[in-house]
């Protein structure tokens, strides 16, 4: 088959579109042919090389997929079916898995990430309860733009965030996959959202996809707005995924009984926070990953009834998915970039 690999850490220069192995299936495990794949930041962190973490060598990235059903080693699958995949890789069997929270599980990683190769490919194999079926009326990029920032944006808000109707929300980022998944499902639970982005262009997209105020961060004070927006209260909950750039602003801007809910430090990892604000405004910080099967199979009817739509940013070919890192990394995104295959 077809694949995007690297051999080694570095640029995008190192993604080779080259011939690889189809993967083999164990029991259990489906064969899907690829249609669609789209990039997440966390392919450029693990091309780039993490620090503790080794990436068997050459690596497929790729953990947002959707396709066709190629081949089945699992019983009462029609081959041909169109999926979207879970993108979170679990073991099944452990009490965390059985348990539900099987993005707790200790060998719980992303598709396409280390040990699970991903979908920059013309197949990808996964387990079977892996698979999730979509309707015809949603075409394969949709598809594959949904999985991961729906299902974290939806973990972070709902599960973690415990999201009432009615609350203000701060999100940060509105460009992003992760930030316009925020807005989105926000808005679906009756909150009054406020979004942030860098440039004039993504802040009038930004309120065009219903964020009741859009600050530019590079032009305003993020925590002064927030305050001036809500009658000097703050907001309820903040979306959190830039890190240390946006930290002490994002703290700031909360409302007592405030809840901070990161899933990400693009900008940076460390960070402060002043102990007397934590107590004194009886603040929450709550760290998300990913999310569970079943937070994905609870969002995904509202994707496929319309009233939860990826946007999407524009799709290159497999081939170029080098040049589609680039546009990753520098930011010139607004919504999600796919790789059609
Ligand atoms: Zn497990």
């Amino acid at each position: 088959m077809k694949a995007v690999r690297f051999h080694e850490h570095g640029g995008p220069e190192v993604l080779q579109y080259e011939d690889a192995p189809q993967p083999e299936l164990n029991p259990g495990e489906v064969l899907v042919r690829v249609r669609a794949c789209a990039l997440n930041f966390l392919d450029v962190w693990e091309r780039r090389g993490l620090e503790h973490v080794t990436i068997p060598m050459p690596h497929i990235s790729g953990s947002d997929v959707a396709g066709e059903i190629a081949a089945s080693a699992a019983p009462g699958l029609a081959v041909g079916g169109r999926v979207m995949l879970q993108p979170g890789m679990s073991c099944g069997r452990c009490a965390a898995c059985l348990s539900g929270r099987d993005n707790e599980c200790p060998q719980f990683e992303a598709l396409g990430y280390r040990n699970h190769p991903g979908g920059y490919a013309e197949y990808v194999k996964v387990p079977v309860q892996n698979l999730i079926s979509i309707p015809d009326s949603i075409d394969f990029v949709r598809a594959a733009a949904f999985p991961l920032t729906f299902l974290t944006a939806w973990r972070m808000l709902i599960t973690r965030a415990r999201l009432k109707r009615g609350e203000d929300v701060l999100v940060l980022a509105a460009g992003s996959g992760v930030g316009q998944a925020a807005i989105q499902i926000a808005l679906l639970h009756g909150a009054r959202v406020f979004a942030t982005a860098g440039s004039d262009e993504k802040v009038e997209r930004a309120r065009a996809s219903g964020a009741s105020d859009v600050i530019h961060h590079h032009k305003q004070d993020v925590a002064a707005e927030i305050m001036r927006l809500t009658d000097r209260r703050g907001v309820d909950v903040v979306v959190e995924h830039v890190g240390d750039a946006t930290w002490a602003k994002s703290v700031r801007s909360l409302a007592r009984g405030g809840r901070l809910v990161t899933c990400g430090a693009t900008s940076g990892p460390q960070v402060g926070i002043d102990l007397r604000a934590l107590f004194a405004k009886q603040l929450s910080v709550l760290g998300s990953y990913v999310g569970t099967k079943g937070e994905l199979l609870r969002a995904a009817p509202f994707f496929f009834a319309g009233q939860l739509q990826p946007v999407i940013d524009r799709t290159f070919p497999l081939a170029q998915a080098a040049e589609a890192q680039r546009r990753l990394e520098a930011s010139e995104h607004f919504g999600k970039i796919v790789l059609e295959v």
